[in-house]
């Protein structure tokens, strides 16, 4: 009997020692000797930090659509980096993969602000926070907003709480890492800016806008270097932007051209069965009713004395180019008709990707658009 518990011992000390081994990682080196070793090495190897010692102001547009699904545009993101601070104006779906994609270091995302609370602006933030968070992030991600961003925050971390309990189990993460932390603030509602930001020389400042009948809404100032950059939110013709773009180097501006949109209804009113015709049409129609028509753009750039205007939000979706009957079609061409008659400085039509550059004053130049982040 004696034996026979020795002989269970042994074995299970053995069927232990088994196992351990099986899990233990081989510390060999190994070098890159195959291709997918220099791709593997290039994956994570590729992430420019050095953009954040740059000494002007990086515009990376990481998501210049609207709700609806556009082929070259995703919901709404702008980055801003600038003085080593790296921040975010909204965070619509797939932002996080654009601003990856382009190399840039996602972990580093000091900020987020929010311009108002409709889904293409926020569907983003849960995987902004999250996935930063499962790759080491070593700072909390801070989440600016109006009044109901804590209810949002709070909102996405409740999402979240399953994903931390299983994670933080598996490794050292800290959990207090993996929710965003809420700033709100208030607003005059004459659109005075008020500030709400201002590290390492870079001030953001929130200002009333316009967006119809959505009550909490801003566009937001930053200024750096002695330049300006303005972003205005989703907004109708309102004179708090005018107001707040004068002077601005690089103007930002949501723009729907109405004569587009007002066809695609039309076209969904006369050519699709009911329910499904009228109900798109009256779906365009109410959500343009909300926005603001190109050639209103032109005015506020020309009233402001905006430096260069990138037209974003874009409303109704426009392809890159269209082929019909053996030609190529640039609706971009359509889109911005007629603004270079009352607003004579650049006009960019906006798509995820591109990015501009601010150097700082006294120069006065803005690099762009540029396929990725420009360069200093
Ligand atoms: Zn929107
Ligand atoms: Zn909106």
């Amino acid at each position: 009997m004696k034996n026979v518990k020795m002989i269970i011992r042994i074995l299970a000390l053995m069927a232990v020692i088994h196992a351990a081994s099986a899990f233990t990682v081989r510390a060999e080196p190994c070098y890159p000797t195959t291709p997918f070793d220099v791709y593997a090495m290039q994956y994570f190897t590729r992430i420019n930090t050095d953009i954040l010692t740059d000494p002007g102001i990086h515009v990376i547009l990481a998501g210049t659509g609207m709700p609806w699904f556009d082929p070259i545009r995703n919901p709404q993101c702008i980055g801003v980096i600038a003085g080593g601070k790296f921040l975010l104006f909204d965070v619509g779906d797939s932002a996080l993969k654009t601003l990856d994609k382009l190399n840039l270091p996602i972990n580093r995302i000091d900020a987020v602000f929010i311009t108002h609370y409709h889904s293409d602006h926020t569907n983003g933030l849960g995987h902004l926070i999250s996935h930063t968070w499962a790759n080491h992030r070593q700072q909390p991600i801070r989440v600016y907003g109006p009044k109901g961003i804590k209810k949002l925050t709070k909102g996405f971390a409740k999402a979240a709480k399953l994903d931390i309990d299983i994670r933080k189990n598996f490794e050292a993460f800290d959990s207090n890492l993996a929710i965003g932390v809420p700033h709100e603030f208030k607003y005059p509602k004459d659109g005075t800016p008020v500030e709400i930001f201002n590290e390492n020389g870079v001030v953001v400042k929130a200002f009333k806008n316009d967006h119809y009948d959505v009550e909490i809404s801003v566009g937001y100032r930053i200024e750096f270097a002695g330049r300006l950059v303005v972003i205005s939110g989703d907004t109708m013709y309102a004179d708090s932007v005018v107001q707040n773009a004068t002077g601005a180097d690089l103007l930002i501006h949501e723009a729907t051209n109405m004569r587009m949109a007002e066809r695609t209804a039309c076209l969904a009113e006369t050519n699709i069965p009911a329910p499904h015709g009228p109900g798109l049409a009256s779906r365009i129609r109410r959500a343009i009713s909300h926005h603001i028509d190109t050639l209103e753009v032109a005015e506020v750039a020309a009233q402001a004395g905006a430096g260069k205007l990138v037209l974003n939000h874009i409303i109704p979706p426009i392809p890159e180019t269209f082929s019909f009957m053996g030609g190529e079609f640039d609706f971009t061409v359509d889109f911005i008709e007629g603004m270079d008659a009352i607003y004579t400085g650049d006009i960019h039509v906006a798509k995820d990707g591109a990015s501009f550059y601010l150097p700082p004053a006294p120069e006065n130049t803005v690099s762009g658009p540029c396929e990725g982040p420009c360069a200093p």
